[in-house]
């Protein structure tokens, strides 16, 4: 009988606490680089804002228009430009000042989060990362110089990390991957669900939308892990 004790889920369980630890315990002290810090966690609430395409930005700003540079964001390569449009839901309703980023992309993708969607009339918009668009709901959208339907393309982002090789192989994770992330603080909770997402030029960064960094209180803690 005693041996059979041995194979029970409360050993499982303790594994992978200990295995959490020594990551944990890894990260603290393996770093990364020549400056020997440990990689830093970025955590940050998007807003609602959209990418477009070459075409669309044709229509909407005038054929062969390039996007204004306003400011970088914390991924290398991607700014928010100076640009943005309307966009107008299925019972008319608007959002205005909707901010483009850059740069372009293959096709057009407006990214809001839940309260938005149900803000412009749609029911429910789907939960997808980033340029997976296939059956997703359209949106009219409106430029200073024309007005662009997209077919498909409105999304809420799912919450996701960015983060290179080397972070990947600290975290002892793989390309779609997913970790969990635990805010603290007064209204802190747990995302099971927080999407691996590996490039060679990214630095470690989650990207939750504005309803989820709400609900968690983000601006109220620095007390952030995230674990596999
Ligand atoms: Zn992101």
């Amino acid at each position: 009988m005693a041996s059979t004790a041995v194979a029970n889920p409360v050993g499982s369980i303790d594994r992978s606490a200990v295995e959490r630890i020594v990551r944990q315990v890894a990260l603290e002290y393996l770093g990364r680089g020549k400056d020997g810090k440990t990689p830093e966690l970025v955590v940050q609430a998007s807003s609602r804002h959209m990418h477009v395409s070459r075409e669309d930005m044709d229509v909407l700003f005038g054929p062969g228009t390039e996007l204004t540079y306003d400011r970088d964001l914390y991924q290398p390569g991607n700014f928010a430009s100076k640009e943005t449009v309307t966009i107008v839901g299925p019972r008319n309703r608007l959002i205005s000042n909707l901010r483009i980023l850059g740069p372009m992309r293959k096709q057009s993708q407006v990214e809001l989060a839940f309260t938005d969607a149900i803000m412009l009339g749609f029911k429910d918009i789907p939960v997808r990362l980033s340029g997976d668009l296939k059956g997703t709901p359209g949106t009219v959208i409106i430029g200073p110089k024309g007005v662009v339907e997209l077919k498909e393309g409105l999304i809420r982002a799912a919450i996701h990390v960015h983060m290179s090789p080397a972070d990947a192989e600290l975290y002892g994770v793989v390309q779609s991957d997913r970790m969990k992330l635990r805010i603290g603080g007064p209204a802190g909770l747990t995302f099971n669900n927080v999407y691996v997402r590996i490039a060679p030029t990214s630095r470690l960064n989650v990207h939750m939308d504005t309803d989820e960094a709400n609900a968690c209180g983000l601006h109220l803690t620095k007390e952030i892990e995230l674990f596999k």
